[in-house]
């Protein structure tokens, strides 16, 4: 958003909840804005404008949805065109907005010699931020890799990986409402096909905190076991990992699906600054789960956190995942992967590995 200034001014700008605003405060100034038209995308649903207190005049964005304000600066009249106040905003899910609101970006100091004051709406001053109340338990979902059509990748005596990936998700599901700390969701509860798109769309549709996918896939090297955990990347971290996401990528193609017009690719979306905010995310809950295999005896690949463009990582506001809970191409794994025994193991790592994800998130938002 960018709001022309006829000087350049001291501002602050920040966010806040119940219901979704954002607030801009200036110097006094006269509002030559008139109504404001706001494309619908920018999620703008009506902006007011007044005297917060004397020197201090405010603009508030009436938001339908959560945002982040990434960066707010000052841009110096150049070339015909004013100085400008810039704000880089974009959507985020609940639960990284409840880490941003009241943060405030820049600085404006009421005490200060102010232009001469406008006569507009006086507006309330701003409510005090409320204590959480009854706020919802965080929303996990588990992505079952593969299903219907798409089996994935076949173990020894036929055992496919969409089996043994769906058991995981289940009892991972368990463990996690058992500790009633979380609410979860499966994209898919039974042997059903799913497009790599509509995964992604699924945890967006509802709102979810955190996007794990489960796989046991196969690797040329019948030795290589142990297991893994992927982030988004535009580029493969090693030949391994990129033939392992060329291989999860086409599951869509297997199922007779025309990826050509599937969305846009990793490249463009990396752009996205929201994106850069959740991949940071994403391989911080990457770093947890590997931390919580190496303390719970699972074994591991070496390097044990690796990224490559795996399509179904590409939801942009949500931290996302990629598990590889070990590989059907091992005939030892592939068998252990079979057992109740081993799945409740992965999944009670997987488990504390979200936990302290969590609790890092929690501690993030009181400072
Ligand atoms: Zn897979």
């Amino acid at each position: 958003m960018v709001l022309d200034l006829d000087s350049p001014a001291d501002f602050r700008a920040f966010v806040l909840s119940d219901p979704y605003r954002m607030v801009i405060d200036l110097p006094s100034f006269t509002w030559k804005a008139g109504q404001v038209q706001s494309p619908e995308s920018a999620g703008v649903q009506a902006t007011r404008y007044g005297n917060l207190q004397p020197g201090i005049s405010r603009i508030v964005f009436d938001l339908n949805r959560p945002v982040s304000i990434h960066k707010a600066f000052m841009l110096p009249a150049e070339q015909g065109n004013s100085d400008r106040l810039v704000v880089d905003f974009s959507n985020v899910p609940p639960s990284l907005f409840e880490q941003v609101k009241n943060t405030v970006h820049g600085s404006l100091d009421p005490d200060k010699p102010q232009v001469q004051t406008a006569s507009l709406n006086t507006m309330a001053p701003p409510p005090a931020p409320k204590p959480q109340t009854g706020e919802q338990k965080p929303l996990v979902i588990i992505d079952p890799g593969h299903g219907g059509i798409d089996p994935g990748a076949t173990g020894p005596h036929g055992l496919y990986e969409k089996k043994v990936v769906l058991a995981l998700a289940k009892e991972l599901k368990k463990q996690l409402e058992d500790s009633g700390k979380y609410r979860v969701k499966l994209t898919r509860e039974g042997n059903s096909f799913i497009k790599l798109s509509n995964r992604v769309k699924y945890a967006r549709d509802h709102d979810g905190s955190l996007f794990i996918s489960i796989h046991a896939d196969s690797m040329d090297n019948k030795e290589v076991n142990g297991a893994s955990v992927y982030t988004l990347s535009e580029k493969a971290s090693d030949e391994q990992t990129a033939k392992l996401a060329a291989r999860e990528n086409k599951a869509d193609l297997i199922a007779g699906i025309d990826l050509s017009v599937e969305d846009e690719d990793v490249v463009s979306i990396l752009m996205d600054l929201t994106m850069r905010d959740t991949m940071n995310q994403s391989k911080f809950f990457a770093n947890s789960l590997v931390e919580s295999f190496n303390q719970n005896e699972v074994k591991t690949l070496p390097r044990t956190h690796r990224s490559a463009g795996f399509a179904v990582l590409k939801a942009p506001d949500i931290p996302s995942v990629l598990v590889e809970a070990g590989f059907m191409s091992n005939e030892k794994e592939a068998n252990l992967l079979n057992t109740d025994a081993h799945r409740q193991k992965i999944a009670g790592a997987l488990k504390k590995g979200i936990d302290q994800y969590f609790e890092q998130v929690r501690k993030n938002q009181r400072i």
